[in-house]
């Protein structure tokens, strides 16, 4: 199939891109680049031996989206395309709510007016606010604390309505947990900009003693060592869940969790890293970030059934091949 990948050259597009190629799909990236570099598209080329179409235009831009519609004839979506971070979200909640809701009703218009029936949204865990472990894809959804989760929920929305109104409509709403992670190769990973508000690139820079030593937030969560505890997912699994949830998708709205289905705390993640590749990490206890929970991760038993989708990478691959990236990128 011929895949509109918005967002490609970023962290989670980039690894789909690769997963996209390697089972036979053609990918055509759009990207404005806000986030991510043009190189990642050369390596993308470089690692799979495979063409890639790309285009450098915004996804609120309706006319450079209509000239991609045009020029291929496409066959479904991935909306990657977005901003992503919480804190600058609460700072700059007008061009979140612009971004990312503008794109995704862009997106959904020019899939009606070309034919195009399939589209995957990257939705987020955080639709799932404060409810109780494990989030299952049925729970009712809880409101976010900040303006990037409120997207999220908004744009699963907006497609909820477009496909009952089209019901040839197929959507793929993807709630993904914690991604980290690199591609094996390590020629492909995540680039945070300025200090990595994550844990996991926090982290390796620690490794690599561009930082000094982690800052735990809050050691007295009612969690299994008292530090916050999420649901990591290598991006590789996750990028091969795209791949799955786009071969398998029929009519209406499908909600799945991309989680491992297994929660890891603040600590344990620092002791797989370390284990994972021998380098100790410095750390203090200090005050609960705000907004943060207590615990996030997934039921992921559904996309098992009907996807026949499963992470398979272990936290200590993810360790492995983060810090692998983290040396090799320039
Ligand atoms: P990323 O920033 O690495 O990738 C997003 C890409 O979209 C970047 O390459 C950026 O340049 C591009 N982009 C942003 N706005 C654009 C626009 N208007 N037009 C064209 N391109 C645009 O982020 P990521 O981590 O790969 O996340 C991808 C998607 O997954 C996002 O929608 C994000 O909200 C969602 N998500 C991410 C996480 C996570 O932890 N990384 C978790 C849940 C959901
Ligand atoms: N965390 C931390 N120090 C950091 C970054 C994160 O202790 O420098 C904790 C955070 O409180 C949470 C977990 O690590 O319990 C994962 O945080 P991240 O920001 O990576 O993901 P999110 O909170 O969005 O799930």
């Amino acid at each position: 199939m011929n895949i509109l990948v918005t967002g490609g050259a970023g962290y989670i597009g980039s690894h789909t891109c690769v997963a996209l190629l390697e089972a036979g799909h053609t990918v055509i990236v759009a990207d404005n680049l806000c986030n991510s570099r043009v190189e990642v598209v050369d390596k993308i080329k470089q690692l799979t031996k495979k063409e890639v179409i790309f285009y450098q235009i915004d996804v609120t831009d309706i006319a450079a989206v209509s000239t991609i519609f045009s020029n291929h004839s496409i066959d479904g979506v991935i909306h990657f395309a977005g901003l992503k971070a919480v804190g600058e979200s609460v700072e700059k909640p007008l061009a979140y709510y612009y971004n990312n809701l503008v794109s995704t009703m862009i997106l959904a218009e020019a899939c009606q007016n070309y034919g195009v029936r399939r589209f995957v949204l990257s939705s987020s865990a955080t639709v799932y606010g404060d409810n109780t472990v494990p989030f299952v894809e049925t729970m009712n959804l809880l409101p976010t604390t900040n303006p990037y989760g409120e997207t999220k929920a908004m744009s699963e929305r907006i497609l909820n309505d477009i496909a009952k109104a089209n019901p040839a409509f197929s959507v793929s709403l993807l709630r993904y947990f914690n991604p980290v992670g690199a591609h094996e190769s390590g020629l492909i990973g995540e680039v945070p900009n300025g200090i990595p508000n994550n844990l996991m690139p926090y982290v390796t820079q620690v490794a690599k003693r561009k930082l000094e030593k982690l800052r735990i937030f809050g050691n007295e969560y009612p969690t299994v060592d008292g530090t916050g505890v999420r649901d990591y997912i290598h991006v590789m699994d996750l990028a091969e869940g795209h791949v799955a949830a786009l071969d398998n998708l029929t009519e209406g709205v499908h909600i799945y969790n991309l989680g491992s289905g297994n929660g890891t705390s603040v600590i344990e993640l620092v002791k797989a890293f370390e284990e994972a590749n021998g380098i100790e990490i410095p750390y203090e206890i200090v005050e609960r970030r705000p907004g943060d929970i207590a615990s996030c991760y997934a039921d992921a038993s559904k996309a098992d059934r009907e996807l026949g989708w499963s992470a398979k990478r272990d936290v200590i691959s993810m360790c492995r091949d983060s810090w692998r990236f983290e040396n090799n990128k320039e």
